[in-house]
């Protein structure tokens, strides 16, 4: 027998019927009119406006910029979806009931400042303010990423978001090709491909978005045919550029986010400290003769954005490069060919891992390849509180041209 005197106590406290329970709730939160809201949107507030409606009622429009997490998955989805708690958040519904519960929800789950718009989407309409219209693929794209939008990981969802994506490629040597046939293959919507060189016939060994019938032509260029032969959907940016301190900015700021496969200490670092600055992921792939290795950095201001842990950053591990005469001999190193194709891949991965938004990347962690012994190992990278660039305190705060760096008589 349970407690007749608790019960007598718990009908009290909770509201008899719908109706009361409802106004418990509307005098719990608080909330905001539609002419408010548009004011404050009009005028570029910070604010995080969720819509919690059903899929089906998102897809026929909503408020400009809302993030769409259905009431029956709020309380699983909203702190993926919203990681900050201190976050203004402005929840929404059709008429400003599902919204009213859905504060009282948020409010609960520790978010700090938030309001339900009273009423909701169906007035906002009828008062003519902007409405915004999900993408969706066309018909040629869904048999295209039929494979992708079976694996609910991706979805139509993440398929829109990979076409939304802008990636920007350092390198169209041995890394950046495979990597750049695997990102337009898998639709990655904007790819931007920085390299000053030209097709040479000793690259076709193993970069292979280049052809016998293009040698002599800019690198660049060479990828933008392959790449636009192979998916349409994709827009190619060449950059026929070497990467310096003056252009960086410019062309990290373009992009969400970085594939490195270039091997010289001075860019390294230019990249790294941009990739800091600028909060840009930055996936990094080397190799040497039958070795590879990939690690993602992933700099704090990035990781909120990415919803991933934040990484060390390349100075954590070496602050600042080797002197000259310990630099390593600029000499072309011999490399099996085939070993760019998995360690490019692997770079493609994480790219594509980075725009989904699923699983673990290689942030703090360094993959280690040896292809003669056919082993991969792990290393753990750990941030370093004194580094010069990433940490609280850093040194460095703009950009640093390291020249001079083969050991001299190389
Ligand atoms: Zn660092």
């Amino acid at each position: 027998m349970t407690n007749g005197r608790a019960n007598a106590k718990l009908r009290v406290a909770m509201p008899a019927t719908y109706t009361d329970l409802l106004a418990s709730v509307r005098k719990r939160i608080r909330e905001i009119s539609l002419e408010e809201l548009r004011r404050r949107l009009d005028a570029k507030d910070d604010l995080v406006v969720v819509d919690v409606r059903e899929k089906e009622e998102y897809r026929q429009g909503f408020i400009p910029g809302a993030i769409s997490v259905p009431r029956g998955f709020l309380e699983s989805q909203i702190e993926s979806r919203v990681p900050n708690k201190k976050s203004e958040v402005v929840v929404y519904c059709a008429g400003g009931v599902r919204s009213a519960f859905a504060a009282a929800t948020l409010a609960e789950l520790g978010y700090e400042r938030v309001l339900s718009a009273n009423p909701g989407f169906v007035r906002w309409k009828d008062l003519t303010y902007p409405v915004e219209l999900p993408p969706s693929l066309t018909d040629a794209q869904r048999d295209r990423y039929s494979r992708h939008l079976l694996l609910p990981e991706v979805g139509e969802a993440g398929q829109v978001k990979l076409l939304q994506s802008k990636v920007l490629l350092l390198g169209a040597g041995g890394l950046g090709s495979p990597a750049a046939l695997y990102l337009a293959a898998a639709g990655v919507g904007t790819l931007g491909i920085v390299d000053a060189d030209v097709v040479d016939a000793s690259n076709l060994q193993r970069q292979i978005l280049h052809a016998t019938s293009r040698v002599g032509q800019p690198k660049v260029e060479s990828a933008k045919k392959a790449l636009a032969d192979l998916n349409p959907d994709v827009k190619v940016i060449p950059h026929e550029e070497r990467l310096t301190s003056a252009n960086v900015e410019r062309l990290f700021s373009q992009y969400d986010l970085v594939v490195d496969g270039t091997d010289n200490f001075p860019t390294r670092y230019l990249v790294n400290d941009a990739s800091v600055f600028l909060g840009k992921p930055v996936v990094h792939g080397s190799i040497f003769r039958f070795d590879g290795q990939v690690t993602t950095f992933v700099p704090k201001k990035a990781a909120l954005k990415f919803g991933v842990t934040e990484g060390p950053c390349y100075r954590c591990l070496y602050p600042e490069p080797p002197p000259p005469h310990l630099a390593p001999s600029c000499q072309e190193a011999g490399v099996l060919g085939i070993l760019c194709g998995i360690i490019g891949t692997i770079q493609a991965t994480e790219a594509i891992k980075l725009v989904l938004g699923k699983g673990d990347v290689l942030a703090g962690r360094l993959l280690a390849y040896d292809s003669l012994k056919m082993r991969f190992h792990e290393l753990r990278l750990r941030k370093d509180q004194a580094c010069p660039v990433c940490s609280a305190a850093p040194k460095i705060t703009s950009y640093v041209d390291y020249e001079g760096f083969c050991a001299i008589g190389a």
